[in-house]
């Protein structure tokens, strides 16, 4: 093993770097700009072990300062498949918990990293030696990888330029697995990856319901199941459909209680009050249910105020995580909002009232038509009795009864 001045392993998942003790941090809630991207190269584009910073390294940054990052790693290997790369980019979350001194939270254009004082104090003073570490564990873990470099990128325009690229490659992986129907595989695939900071936490991933984090869809689950079948994604079998309006089959209700060493018995995947799917902490967005209104609404990690339920998304996020089944307020990735069966059981797009003016522009294909006018945003409500005299006026479906009945007569046909 090479020698670094910060020790690695297993003991340091679940570590967190407190803001007191932080040397610096990369993307999180005060950074618009953060990413990190895999991509698969050939064998001759990629330089064994290369590490590049684009912009300023960790000793050239204020201490406690908040900074841009953009993550890119290039990777190649005759075995390496390009449907693996979403599930390679995922694995960052444990080999950055890995390290002594460094924490990793989110993904994608979300990131949160944190290098400590103490891993500064100790030597980690480069992103460089950051990188070499990285590149040890993958090719050790993962031996498909022959070859890996990585480039940090720090200086703020060409993060913002990377990142915007980003976006578009994870928004085709996205693309790729709308239309396929959980009635046409025989498997699901299941992912443990977060138990490090939720431990009965098991996402049940299937071609209708991406992970939470948004990073894993069932595409990416089949190909790491692939890479490596004993990793912390996994093949589902299906097992017995129970109910496909519920999304419950015995296949995944037999994994969330195995994954969850017991402690919780049974997942309705489309559902958000009875047997909801856990939550861990990396989840994009929240679906919670608002009682003054009888319906729901949804916020996502980015929005900063208060929603109807008088809290913003962090102090809300805090309630949901963990690993537990909260009835009512449900982790959920953004993509979940183009799947034809989002939250069916709990009366799916028809029930939601109130989201982030951002979601509701960004998301507009998925919110049918004859709704999308009907639906608050921060600029419309925001408390309940505000929210409730809105959505009379301008006949929410879901207010004048009309709704409730569907789902009424849904649940009778198909529940
Ligand atoms: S949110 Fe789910 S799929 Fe994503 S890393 Fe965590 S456990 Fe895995």
């Amino acid at each position: 093993m090479p020698e670094f001045h910060v020790d690695m392993g297993p003991q340091y998942e679940g570590e967190r770097v407190r803001k007191e003790d932080l040397h610096v941090e990369f993307g999180g809630p005060k950074v618009e700009y953060k990413a990190e991207l895999v991509l698969m190269k050939g064998l001759d584009e990629v330089q064994e072990g290369k590490v590049e910073i684009i912009g300023p390294d960790l000793s050239n940054m204020e201490e406690g300062g908040s900074y841009p990052l953009f993550v890119e790693i290039f990777v190649a290997g005759e075995k390496l498949e390009k449907d693996m790369e979403p599930v390679i980019e995922r694995r960052l979350h444990d080999f950055c918990n890995f390290v002594e001194g460094i924490y990793h939270m989110n993904q994608q254009d979300e990131i949160w990293y944190r290098i400590s004082k103490d891993a500064f104090k100790k030597g980690l003073t480069s992103l460089k030696e950051f990188g070499e570490i990285l590149i040890f564990e993958y090719t050790s873990d993962i031996d498909i990888i022959e070859k890996m470099q990585v480039t940090f990128y720090t200086d703020p325009a060409k993060v913002k330029e990377k990142v915007e690229m980003a976006r578009k490659i994870y928004e085709e992986r996205r693309a790729r697995a709308r239309g396929l129907k959980e009635e046409d595989v025989e498997d699901f695939y299941g992912c443990v990856l977060c138990q490090s900071f939720a431990p009965t936490h098991c996402c049940i991933i299937t071609p209708q319901r991406i992970a939470n984090c948004g990073a894993i869809n069932w595409f990416d689950g089949r190909a790491a199941s692939k890479m490596d079948p004993e990793g912390p994604i996994f093949q589902v079998p299906k097992g017995e459909t129970i109910s496909v309006f519920k999304g419950e089959y015995g296949g995944a209700d037999q994994t969330i209680q195995e994954r969850s060493l017991g402690s919780i018995q049974q997942v309705w995947i489309h559902s958000a009050i009875e047997y909801p799917h856990t939550s861990c902490g990396c989840f994009q967005a929240l679906y919670f249910y608002i009682p003054e209104v009888d319906a729901f609404g949804i916020v996502h990690r980015d929005f900063k105020g208060d929603t109807p339920l008088g809290m913003p998304f962090s102090t809300m996020a805090g309630e949901a995580s963990g690993g537990r089944q909260v009835e009512g307020m449900c982790g959920m990735a953004l993509e979940y909002l183009h799947s034809p069966k989002f939250f069916q059981y709990a009366g799916g797009m028809r029930r939601v009232v109130w989201m982030p003016k951002e979601v509701k522009e960004r998301f507009k294909d998925a919110i049918p038509a004859d709704i999308y006018d009907k639906i608050a945003t921060e600029d419309d409500a925001v408390d309940p009795a505000a929210l409730g005299e809105w959505l009379n006026q301008k006949g929410h479906p879901w207010v004048t009864g009309e709704a409730q009945q569907e789902l009424q007569e849904l649940i009778a046909r198909e529940g």
